[in-house]
């Protein structure tokens, strides 16, 4: 068998086809992920951006795409600790709280790299990331550039998807998360970490040291 082991616990997996982008997932954690190679999965990801951009403000949500709503957003960042917060997404929750980025889409260029590259400069004393990481194929990465950004007893904060089958919620994401193969990919970056889901968003938390 040749397919790729997964990235999460290293397990082996299986084929799952969704929408003409071809899936792995994981036979013991149960992590699912796209083939990266795939230039379908980049259309498909894009053509979700096109139709879900605020044409007045030129924002992007990818929490609704995932069965998220206002009341999880108001609890997350109510978690949210110290004076200078940011969340890593070109979201308007409505509050002037927090650094926010306005993002005009450009067909040619990796949105969702932007969109982070655009953040990962910024110090903060809590991050909170809304349903972006999905979208990202290296987490590990998007994960320890979080990190960075915050000070010892710092908070980080990560929505990730929903907690319903993915089969039926496909929005073309590199990766859908299980509460497992979070804490895979979490107790190997060596931080105190929690994992939890507010309503049926899974996401965890971390902790600066
Ligand atoms: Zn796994």
């Amino acid at each position: 068998m040749d397919n790729p082991i997964c990235p999460a616990c290293y397990s082996d997996t299986a084929e799952i086809p969704l929408e003409g982008i071809k899936y792995y997932q994981c036979t013991f954690c149960k992590h699912s992920f796209a083939d990266l190679s795939s230039e379908k999965k980049k259309k498909i990801i894009k053509r979700f951006i096109f139709k879900n951009t605020d044409r007045d403000t030129g924002l992007f949500d990818p929490l609704y795409l995932f069965n998220g709503n206002k009341d999880i957003i108001k609890m997350a960042t109510s978690e949210m600790i110290g004076k200078n917060k940011v969340i890593v997404s070109n979201c308007n929750y409505k509050t002037k709280k927090y650094t926010l980025n306005r993002f005009d889409i450009n067909p040619e260029d990796d949105a969702f790299k932007r969109i982070l590259d655009s953040h990962m400069e910024i110090k903060c004393d809590s991050l909170l990331s809304v349903c972006f990481i999905p979208f990202c194929d290296d987490v590990y990465n998007f994960i320890t550039s979080c990190y960075k950004q915050i000070p010892k007893n710092g908070k980080l904060i990560f929505l990730t998807n929903n907690i319903n089958n993915f089969l039926h919620n496909n929005i073309g994401q590199t990766h859908h998360f299980t509460a497992q193969s979070l804490h895979y990919i979490l107790s190997s970056q060596q931080k105190n970490y929690k994992v939890f889901s507010i309503k049926n968003i899974l996401g965890f938390k971390m902790y600066g040291t």
